[in-house]
């Protein structure tokens, strides 16, 4: 079997693995169509200090073909499914209340063990989430994590209510999503980002405004109701509290690389700012996310479509353009 593998070195190659495959009763044997990298979470840095047995398979979205499963199940062979990629028990207080992402013995694929850019998986019944042809399939390989992350800071956003949104650090795959879910319910959304970003986002996205993080003073101005803050793993925005003691707080932290992060824990505690950590989706806010898909609602930025034997410029690209689309590898 092919798979793009973050190999000893901390570099992504492409070659044949020998695996054998066991299913059980509850899980299904799936092809892989399309596995989706978004740079937030798949960058060249990330591999190079995460603490993870290498080497080890890439990729936390896909889409793909159920080719075997059980009769006494709903989905059959030939569904087309999106992969919900937190693994999950199913049987702890989280899990129970809906948070299955954060299981107690959970774990991201792609991120602390094997992921999904390979040929073949065997997956859990219950991480498989039938799509159909209405979303095409590129667009259906940035949903399991990307689309569902996106629409899951969004519903918290609604639920807080208030219309004024300023999204610190835009340009990027969930930033993207976020915008489109924002600005499709009637909400005035800031954007804030790197200067060559501004125009970008200006002819491309519903907008109201879009700020370089050189003006970010002019927030103050602006009658925020939330604040988003999404941190890539770079941590390539330095910020302080004063950018997050706006009305109504809401802070997204990437917890990929936290101990990178300068953040001013007394400040935050004066002011008693509001951090709301968000790693992550329930199968809820994809199946949800999905709904938006199929309106049209949401439109990925492609970087680029790559073979799996293409990898040295899947590297570089990850590399160079970290933060503002998603690369899709065609398996
Ligand atoms: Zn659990």
């Amino acid at each position: 079997m092919k798979a793009c593998i973050i190999d000893l070195d901390s570099k992504l190659r492409c070659y044949d693995i020998s695996v054998g495959y066991k299913r059980e009763i509850n899980e299904a044997f799936i092809e892989i169509i399309y596995c989706s990298l978004n740079p937030l979470i798949n960058h060249p840095e990330i591999y190079k200090n995460r603490k993870i047995e290498k080497p080890f398979i890439i990729g936390s979205e896909a889409v793909g073909y159920i080719k075997e499963v059980n009769e006494n199940t709903s989905l059959r062979a030939g569904d087309r499914v999106i992969v919900y990629p937190w693994i999950f028990c199913n049987l702890c207080p989280r899990c129970i209340a809906g948070l299955e992402y954060l299981c107690e013995l959970g774990f991201l694929l792609g991120c602390f063990r094997d992921g999904l850019c390979r040929e073949h998986i065997v997956l859990p019944i219950r991480n498989l989430v039938k799509t159909s042809s209405e979303i095409p399939l590129e667009i259906a390989s940035t949903l399991g994590f990307t689309g569902s992350t996106a629409y899951h800071i969004y519903n918290t956003i609604i639920t807080r209510g208030g219309r004024n949104i300023a999204i610190l650090n835009a340009l990027n795959p969930i930033g993207i999503y976020l915008i489109q879910l924002l600005s499709s319910s009637g909400m005035n959304v800031i954007t804030v980002s790197h200067e060559r970003d501004t125009e970008y986002l200006i002819n491309h996205y519903d907008i109201d405004r879009a700020i370089s993080f050189s003006d970010i003073n002019v927030l103050e101005s602006l009658n925020i109701d939330t604040a988003i803050l999404i941190v890539d793993p770079l941590c390539n925005i330095s910020f302080n509290t004063s950018i997050l003691s706006l009305k109504g707080r809401l802070v997204i932290l990437d917890v990929l690389n936290l101990s990178k992060y300068k953040i001013d824990l007394s400040g935050i505690c004066k002011k008693e700012i509001e951090i709301i950590g968000c790693r992550g989706s329930s199968r809820y806010d994809l199946i949800q996310c999905m709904n938006y898909a199929k309106r049209g609602i949401l439109k990925p930025r492609i970087l680029g479509i790559y073979g799996m034997y293409e990898y040295h410029d899947i590297w570089k690209l990850l590399t160079e353009n970290y933060t503002n689309g998603s690369i899709l590898i065609k398996i």
